[in-house]
Formats: C-alpha cells, sequence, structure tokens
C-alpha cells in the first residue's frame, strides 16, 4: 500500500502506463544489492532511491579521495576521507527519507556474499575489479539471480544484463564474454583515465534496468545482449552473446549447481 506522501511523491512515475500504481509498489518492497559505490554506484543508486526502491544495500570498503569527485557525484569536497558507504547512505537518504539502507564498509567473502544475494532481487556490479566482477557472475548464476553489469574506462563503456532467473540462458554469463581474472589490465585501468559523464550514462543504465525489471510484469530491452557506448562518437552498439558450451560457470561441464 502506497501512502499518500508517495502517491504524490511518485507521481509522475506511477502515471506512465507501464508502471502504474502496482509497479510503483513492487519498487517498494524489492531489494537491490549495490556491489561497489564508485562512479557507477552512485549514478545507480541515486535514481534507484529516487525511484523508490524499499531496501539497498551498499557495499564498498573504500574511502573518498579527491580525484573521485569529478565522476563520482553523490560525494561532495567535504566527503574527502569518509567511507563510501557512509556517505552515500546519507546523501540517498536526504533525498528520500522513506527508503532503508543498509552498509557493508569491506570486500565480501563468498559466503557472505551468498547471503546477500539470496536476500535480494538484483545485483548490481558497479565494482572496478574482475576478480569481484567473477565472483559476482558465480554467485548470481548459482543463485538464479538477475545481474546488471557495467564497467568504463576512458571514454568507452559496457553493459550488460545478464537474467539468470530466466530458464533459458543462451546468452550466457560474464565469464563466457571474459574467461579470465585479468589483473594485469585492471592495473593498467587503476592509472587510466576516464569521463564522469560515460560512467554517469553507464550507471543510469543499470538503474534503468533495474527498475523495469522490478516493476513492469514485462521486461521490453533483450537480457542476452552486450551494448558498447562510445562516449566520443557518442554512439551505442549491440551486440548478441552467447552462452559457451565449455564455461567454467554457466557451461555444460561446469561442476556449479545452481540453486
Ligand atoms: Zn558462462
Amino acid at each position: 500500500m502506497l501512502s499518500d506522501n508517495q502517491f504524490v511523491r511518485f507521481q509522475r512515475q506511477i502515471c506512465l502506463e507501464e508502471i502504474g500504481e502496482g509497479g510503483q509498489k513492487k519498487l517498494k518492497d524489492s531489494t537491490v544489492l549495490i556491489i561497489g559505490c564508485g562512479g557507477l554506484g552512485c549514478a545507480a543508486s541515486l535514481y534507484l532511491a529516487s525511484a523508490g526502491i524499499g531496501k539497498l544495500v551498499l557495499v564498498d570498503d573504500d574511502l573518498i579521495e579527491i580525484s573521485n569527485l569529478h565522476r563520482q557525484i553523490a560525494y561532495l569536497d567535504s566527503d574527502q576521507g569518509v567511507s563510501k558507504v557512509d556517505a552515500l547512505s546519507k546523501r540517498l537518504s536526504a533525498i528520500n527519507p522513506q527508503i532503508d539502507i543498509r552498509l557493508v564498509k569491506k570486500r565480501m567473502s563468498e559466503e557472505q556474499m551468498q547471503l546477500e544475494t539470496m536476500m535480494a532481487d538484483i545485483v548490481l556490479d558497479c565494482c572496478d575489479n574482475m576478480p569481484s566482477r567473477q565472483q559476482i557472475n558465480r554467485v548470481c548464476h548459482k543463485q538464479n539471480k538477475t545481474l546488471i553489469s557495467a564497467s568504463a574506462i576512458g571514454w568507452q563503456g559496457q553493459f550488460s544484463v545478464f537474467d539468470f532467473s530466466e530458464i533459458s540462458t543462451v546468452g550466457g554469463c560474464f565469464h563466457c564474454l571474459f574467461p579470465f581474472d585479468n589483473i594485469e589490465s585492471e592495473k593498467r585501468c587503476v592509472d587510466s583515465g576516464v569521463m564522469g559523464p560515460v560512467v554517469g550514462i553507464l550507471g543510469n543504465y543499470q538503474a534503468l534496468a533495474a527498475i523495469q525489471k522490478l516493476s513492469m510484469n514485462k521486461v521490453y530491452f533483450d537480457s542476452n545482449q552486450l551494448h558498447l557506448f562510445d562516449g566520443l562518437n557518442l554512439r551505442w552498439q549491440s551486440f548478441s552473446r552467447s552462452k559457451v558450451n565449455h564455461c567454467l560457470v554457466c557451461g555444460v561441464t561446469s561442476n556449479e549447481v545452481r540453486g
């Protein structure tokens, strides 16, 4: 049941015929796990909190540095040295005090990630390193949860939805696309430039896909696609993803047992 205050707050969203009051109630009853509170996590969580997601779980072990501020738009100059999850929680609550926010101030073990994923309706991979991305993919696949993944570096971004809640997984998983824990390229990424609005665009795509998936009976996008964004020529390209039969996570020879 929506309160009068909630009805007024979300009226421009509720009057979208694909959402309606029923969709808004579904958002209110939803839990989203956001792993990583950098540029992607800031952008996605600002929109998800504003949209009325009932519960957000924010995961990050970092403190805010001055070099984060050009792209991690939830943080203020005065937040330097503060924990990212603390500052982000404060900002999201200021926008929408009615949402419930829980914080995890550390890198999760596999067991804790299993538990948090089990309690969430959707998982957003907003992290900045390949080993964590592979771990999130493994856990979401095992628990049949929808994983919304994005990354951005330089002027480029990529976005994919892995809907492990569907029986058909013709599009495979994150490991089918990137079958490695590439530490070397990760080190290069840390030193590389990145354009703030490109990160914001990708984070907003994550929020948009999550809102659709959580609130609507029908999803209008194809979740078996890899979307690439080029911030220099302002173009998106989309490619169909395919399951790799020998994938260690989702392939036919995988030892994984889905929950
Ligand atoms: Zn796979």
